[in-house]
């Protein structure tokens, strides 16, 4: 796929852009501006910004989640571009959940937290959560992503549709995500890190932590068994709407010992993998006078409490940031910042635009994400915290399972 990243000539100054009002002319001009990223554009059913996703969180059916969430057709939230990029805060989800349902909503409040989970758990961890983090429980593959799983052509209805779901609209609806990648894991010995890389690339929600920990969930190099289902689990939660006129060889009907028994060999298992991580290229950074507010990426909102500073303030589509980002996305983002009327937007290397602007101090959302870190290592920077789901302090213990993390939040974020 053509990336923001190959269009990118470090000889040139950043260069401030401008984003249209109208909404096609926004787009059209997205595409200008990055004539070479592949992808669909950015579907009618998704528009960035917070006025969506307030809109999205008025409708959250909070009685039906627990019971429907399992189905492709269940009422589920699709908040997660929302809150990934920071329309909303989690917390403004949890609480306006909480205060409509209270516990009748217990089984969104619970997933919501995963959310939070990951999200701790690359805080502590930094960019080992792009690498194993266990040995793994069970063989695994470390196959590249073939072309056929790539252009959704498998010759599986289900498979494929799940892969044009991605492609064409950068949602998925989890357990889709769930059986893909245990399909591509397990059954296709796909180098987990091979296919999460490119799943992350195509998501409008895509989140390193969120992703590549899932997938490490699915292959168990973070977790205590492998995730697999088999064909009775799919037809039931997708209505049967794949299975009913498929024709292909099922490689999922079986039951789950004779399928456990064929996929995994739990004596051959590899030691864990570390995946080399490429430096950023170096960029000389000055030391200007001026204080810059940078908006990044995770917060996107016009009520974003650093846009009240009378500071400069600046979003950058960076490639070391959104280098491997699809047009989807990109045209997200830029629906989220048309809201931010205060915000420039710049296209380059955030520090030849922070040299540009003659920064000496940065002002940010404290984020786990350490290429941001990187790229403001030179400059003097005030991170602002994000606000915590609860006062409670998580030790590294606590953040070794989801379960050990539940036990000591799941009390306080049920009852306040
Ligand atoms: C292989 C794989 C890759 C994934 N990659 C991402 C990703 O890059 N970004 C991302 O936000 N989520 C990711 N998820 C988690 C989950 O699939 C999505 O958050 C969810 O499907 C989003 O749809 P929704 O907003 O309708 O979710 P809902 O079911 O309505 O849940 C509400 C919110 O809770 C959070 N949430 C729910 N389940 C999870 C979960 N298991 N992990 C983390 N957060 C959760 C999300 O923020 C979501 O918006 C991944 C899951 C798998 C199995």
């Amino acid at each position: 796929m053509q990336t923001l990243l190959s269009v990118m000539n470090s000889n040139k100054p950043a260069e401030k852009l401008n984003l249209a009002c109208d909404l096609t002319d926004r787009y059209q001009r997205i595409r200008e501006y990055f004539p070479k990223v592949a992808g669909a554009e950015l579907s009618t059913e998704w528009r960035g910004g917070r006025v969506e996703a307030m809109r999205r969180l008025a409708t959250v059916n909070g009685d039906n989640y627990g019971k429907t969430r399992n189905f492709l057709e269940g009422d589920v939230t699709r908040l997660s571009p929302y809150l990934r990029h920071g329309c909303i805060t989690l917390k403004e989800a949890f609480e306006s959940v909480r205060a409509r349902f209270g516990k009748r909503a217990e089984k969104l409040l619970f997933e919501f937290a995963w959310r939070d989970y990951w999200h701790q758990v690359w805080y502590l961890k930094g960019d080992a959560i792009l690498s194993d983090m266990e040995p793994a429980k069970v063989a695994l593959g470390r196959g590249a992503l073939p072309e056929d799983i790539k252009n959704a052509q498998t010759g599986l209805p289900c498979m494929d549709g799940f892969i044009n779901d991605l492609l064409d609209t950068g949602y998925v609806h989890n357990h889709a995500r769930m059986w893909f990648a245990a399909y591509a894991v397990h059954w296709r010995k796909v180098d987990w890190r091979a296919a999460a890389d490119w799943y992350y690339a195509h998501l409008l929600d895509g989140d390193k932590a969120s992703n590549s920990l899932s997938w490490q969930w699915v292959a168990c190099t973070f977790g205590s068994k492998p995730y697999f289902f088999n064909k009775e689990n799919l037809a039931k939660y997708s209505n049967e709407s794949y299975c009913k006129s498929c024709t292909a060889k099922c490689p999922f009907d079986n039951t789950y010992e004779v399928l456990s028994e064929e996929l995994f060999d739990s004596t051959n298992t590899p030691p864990a993998k570390t995946y080399k991580i490429a430096p950023l290229a170096k960029v000389e950074t000055m030391q200007g006078v001026n204080t810059i507010v940078l908006v990044h990426d995770e917060m996107l909102s016009p009520a974003h409490p650093l846009l009240r500073r009378m500071d400069k303030k600046i979003f950058v589509f960076d490639p070391a940031l959104h280098g491997d980002w699809a047009l989807h996305r990109l045209q997200f983002v830029a629906d989220c910042l048309i809201e931010m009327e205060d915000v420039e937007v710049w296209f380059g290397d955030t520090r030849q635009v922070l040299n540009q602007l003659g920064a000496g101090q940065v002002i940010t959302q404290a984020t786990p994400n350490p290429t941001i870190h990187v790229l403001l290592g030179a400059y003097k920077v005030d991170y602002l915290a994000e606000e915590p789901l609860t006062d409670i302090k998580l030790t590294s213990s606590d953040l070794r399972r989801f379960s050990k993390y539940w036990q000591k939040m799941g009390p306080a974020i049920l009852n306040p």
